[in-house]
């Protein structure tokens, strides 16, 4: 676009803005509607214990099915409704599925939702977070919120203050994208972070760059000397397993482990129904 612009095509420039503009209202007017028409749902991805390689628990991740334009982007339609404020209803919304969907696993497994820093702008997010705790009957200690540190941009004492009562109540505090945008470090001391997610961009690259090595070793040491855990995200390949393993990253996160995918309550029945099934069925053999 800018490439026009310098040429000085205006007019070229004004019809693909034109367009740009209204194709964003568009999303946007069918993303205010999209909670009630029941075209939005969470996929859950597993985050495994790098040691012993079982769930520690799952990431929920927002998905929305566009009429005609089938499954959308989750990084283009929430920045949408980030910068529209729909973010604020269908946050709550992701909250309470996943809650909701946690309470039906065993206890230990946990739950990660990831927060917007535009929610973060309500006065009211601890208390929107421990009604659907109470409603739910998920113990706290369960949840995991995911922050990227644009939270801190705008109201840095409002969030401080938000994040550390939710802690107190037990919430699991996680820094999400480590590595990328404002890290700042001061962030990591001033606050009650349990863990920090390294970004997946360094993990893409971490078998061919000594340097992405470097900074994930530098993250996991800095992690760990100040008690917080460290999970990587975005592994792909037996690799990259290898190494973030070696380096000492107590969970992981990725393609080569889990995708996202439909609620793990359904395919856990469904497993248990198979089993009863083939229990019964081995017990019918034995009869006969
Ligand atoms: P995120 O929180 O960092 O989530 C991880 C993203 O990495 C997800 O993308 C996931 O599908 C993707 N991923 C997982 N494993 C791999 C892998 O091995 N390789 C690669 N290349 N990607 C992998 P997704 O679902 O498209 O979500 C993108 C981002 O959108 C999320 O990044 C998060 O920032 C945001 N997002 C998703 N759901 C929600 C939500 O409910 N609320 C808010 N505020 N943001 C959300
Ligand atoms: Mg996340
Ligand atoms: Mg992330
Ligand atoms: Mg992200």
């Amino acid at each position: 676009r800018a490439k026009h612009a310098g040429r000085g095509k205006a007019c070229f420039f004004d019809a693909e803005m034109d367009a740009a503009v209204k194709a964003r209202r568009e999303i946007e007017n069918e993303l205010r509607h999209a909670i009630t028409r029941n075209q939005l749902f969470v996929n859950y991805q597993p985050i495994l214990d790098s040691r012993s390689g079982s769930i520690s628990g799952y990431e929920a991740l927002m998905r929305w099915n566009r009429p005609g334009h089938g499954s959308s982007e989750p990084d283009v339609f929430i920045k949408i409704a980030e910068e529209s404020g729909i973010i604020v209803q269908l946050g709550e919304w992701v909250l309470r599925q996943a809650c909701t969907e946690a309470a039906r696993w065993p206890q230990p497994l946990t739950i990660a939702v990831n927060v917007s820093p535009v929610q973060f702008m309500l006065p009211n997010l601890y208390d929107r977070v421990a009604a659907i705790l109470e409603e739910t009957g998920l113990l706290p200690q369960r949840l995991e919120l995911e922050i990227t540190e644009a939270a801190f941009v705008r109201d840095r004492k409002a969030t401080i203050s938000t994040l550390m009562r939710l802690h107190r109540l037990g919430v699991r505090i996680v820094m999400d994208d480590f590595g990328t945008g404002f890290s700042s470090l001061s962030n990591l001391r001033a606050l009650p972070f349990d863990k920090i997610k390294v970004d997946r961009s360094f993990t893409g690259i971490l078998e061919h760059d000594a340097a992405a090595r470097s900074i994930v070793r530098a993250i996991i040491g800095l992690g760990h000397s100040l008690g917080i855990q460290v999970v990587t995200e975005g592994v792909e390949t037996e690799l990259q397993r290898q190494i973030v393993t070696n380096e000492g990253c107590e969970q992981m996160q990725g393609l080569l482990l889990g995708k996202p995918d439909i609620e793990p309550s359904v395919k856990m029945a469904a497993r248990e129904s198979y089993l009863s099934t083939h229990e019964k069925a081995q017990k019918t053999v034995l009869l006969y």
